[in-house]
Formats: structure tokens, sequence, C-alpha cells
């Protein structure tokens, strides 16, 4: 069989062995966006030898994309391939071995169940690529996204299905991480009960980020999905790790007993984001070339308008009323035309420049968060 030896170097290491790492050709790992952190944690694991990964991301590469997003080139962000397809390509470079099911869409609640679990009909909704319709549920979920709604959703997912998810966050230089394993740990929800409103807090792409966060961040959870899937789960320690690499600041706050029966996912059940009340609209504008976004979550009177024209002051040209807050966002290149946000007070937000609810989405998600 062709690769024996390539895995030696991890199969000496304790709880691996020649089982474990046959264990892991036998996984199925899910990654939910492919930017910074989805790229490196694809990395490691498809270098690590997990059998199947299901890559999902609605969006494009763009240069700005390259200072942090490993797996892609100046080649993808000139052709603007999506990411999902890209990492695909560069996977399979990596490892010839491993089955690879690229899905270019945005993960919601009305394709979740034929994206990550057995109860879709016949596993299809693929797109881009891959390895035809046997999209099986996957062992473990792991979160690469942008943006709560998401993030809320695959927590949803994981609790409801029983499927280990690791959570990642970075913005600036700090970073933050954990893993759930339901019926065992806290969920995301027993401890950050409701997503922040949108708008009150920083992203990537209004406060920048650090490359090496990401090194950490994804680092920490590839090391967790090995564990999971090496069937090692309940030796990780309960905890969410928080750090900030500039100030030097670290801590693990330990989460052993952070189970709440009142959680609304875990404890009770209620898996709101599945529901479809919880998820952004987007509404294209008839005859304008623009799309309304309506947030999930009521931010009414929250959402404060000068903090978030000083956090969008990266992003291009602000104007502030006390109604709204303008910015023009120059394009990122040369056959996409400039894109112009409008932000009221209640979360709403009108991008014009696109017609594409899609795209839309993509842009609030970087520039207000949601
Ligand atoms: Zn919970």
């Amino acid at each position: 069989m062709a690769g024996v030896g390539r895995y030696h170097r991890q199969q000496i290491l304790p709880g691996v062995g020649v089982a474990g790492q046959e264990r892991l050709a036998r996984a199925h790992a899910a990654i939910i966006g492919l930017g910074a952190l989805g790229c490196a944690i694809a990395d490691h694991l498809a270098r690590a030898g997990v059998g199947t990964l299901t890559l999902i991301d609605r969006d494009l590469v763009d240069r700005t994309n390259l200072q942090r997003q490993s797996l892609y080139t100046e080649r993808d962000a000139a052709e603007q391939l999506p990411k999902a397809e890209a990492a695909r390509r560069r996977l399979s470079e990596v490892n010839s071995e491993i089955t690879i099911h690229a899905h270019i869409v945005d993960l919601a609640a009305a394709n979740a169940d034929a994206l990550l679990t057995d109860r879709g009909e016949g596993g299809g909704g693929g797109r881009g690529g891959g390895g035809g319709g046997d999209v099986r549920r996957p062992d473990i979920l792991l979160d690469g996204t942008d943006n709560f709604e998401t993030r809320y959703l695959l927590n949803d997912i994981a609790v409801r299905d029983g499927i280990p998810l690791v959570y990642g966050g970075v913005v600036g230089t700090r970073g933050m991480q954990m893993t759930i394993r339901p019926g065992a740990t806290a969920c995301l929800r027993c401890i950050f009960e409701e997503p922040p409103a949108p708008g009150t807090q920083p992203t990537c792409d209004t406060a920048g980020v650090l490359g090496p966060v990401v090194a950490i961040v994804a680092g920490c959870q590839a090391s967790d999905a090995i564990r999971v899937m090496l069937g090692n789960g309940d030796e990780i320690p309960q905890s969410l790790l928080e750090f900030d690499l500039w100030a030097g600041r670290r801590r693990r706050l330990d989460l052993t007993h952070a189970m709440r029966p009142e959680c609304p996912c875990c404890g009770c059940g209620r898996f709101e984001f599945l529901e479809s009340g919880r998820s952004a609209q987007a509404v294209s504008l008839c005859g304008q070339d623009a799309v309304q976004i309506s947030p999930p979550f009521q931010s009414a009177g929250r959402l404060g308008l000068s903090a978030l024209a000083e956090r969008l002051a990266h992003a291009g040209d602000v104007q502030t009323t006390s109604f709204m807050v303008r910015v023009n966002i120059p394009s990122d290149s040369e056959d996409s035309q400039s894109i112009s946000l409008t932000v009221f007070r209640d979360g709403r937000a009108i991008i014009s420049g696109t017609t594409q609810p899609d795209r839309a989405r993509v842009i609030y998600a970087r520039y207000v968060g949601s």
C-alpha cells in the first residue's frame, strides 16, 4: 500500500500507535469556515491522515486573506476561487490518500441536515467537487467561522446530534478556544447564552488579526480534534483558553462545573438557531443594486453607531448621522465594484454594489459582525 511510513512520527506518540492511525483513517472531520482558522486546521488534519474531510465555506479568496489564510496563493486570489475549492485542491496535493468533500455554500438551518448529519435526504447539497453524494455524519465539527450566527447554529447541531464541536475564535491579537463534548461538557450557550448584538464586537475586518494568533488557536483546535477522533476526548481538560499574544496575557478558565441545567440548548433541548427565526434575512432590493440584511437578534437601541463608526474607520470613508453609519469600502480586485454599507441603529443594513444576497451576508458578517 502506498504511503506506508508517512505517519511514523505521529504513530510513535503516546495514545496513537498503528490502531490509532487506522482510527484516524476511518474518521470524518467537518471544517466549517475556511478562513484563517479553517485553513490551518484543515492542513493539520489532512497531514495527520484523517480519512474524510468536509470543507464548507461561502466565500471567495481575495488578496487580503493571504496574510494569514495559509492554504491560498496569489493565483487563487487573482482567479477569485471559492475558498472551499481552493482548499480542496491544495489539500489533495498535501495528502492524496484522503477523501475531501468541498461545499461552496453558506451553512444555514435549511441546509445543515443535508451537509452535516445523516438526517439529510441522501447527503446531497454538495457543489464544487469532492467525492459524490456519500456525505455521512462527521465525527467532529470544527469551528472556523467568522460570525456568531453560524457558530450558534453549529452548537445546536452538535448538542442535538451528539457530535463534539471544537470552538475557536481570533480577532486582533487575541484568541479563544474550547472543546465541547455534548453530554459531558458545557456547551457554547452554557457559557455565552446569547450571541452579542450585531455591530457590538470587533471583527477581523475592522480590528485586524495577527497571523501567529491563528496558529495557536488552530493548533489547539486540531490537537483536541485528533484526540477526540482517537477516542480519547475525555482526557481533554474542560476549559476555555483565552490569550492576548501581544499583551502576554494567557488564562485557562476551568469549565468543569460550567454545564447549566437551565441552558436553553443542552439543558432544555431548545435548538433555536436550527429553527428558522434566528437567521439573518438577506433580500435583494427590487430595481436597486443593493441587498438588505435584517439581523436575527434584537439589537434595537443597543447598537452604538459612533463606536461602530470608529471600528469601520479602517475599512473606508465613513459618514455618520444620528440614524446610520455609512462606509464606502473600496474594491479589492479590478473586476468588482466598490461596496457601500449602511448600518441603522437596529442593526439592519443596506449593502449597495451587489445584488447577491450571499455576498451581502458575507460583507455584513465581516464589517458589522453577526
Ligand atoms: Zn449548554
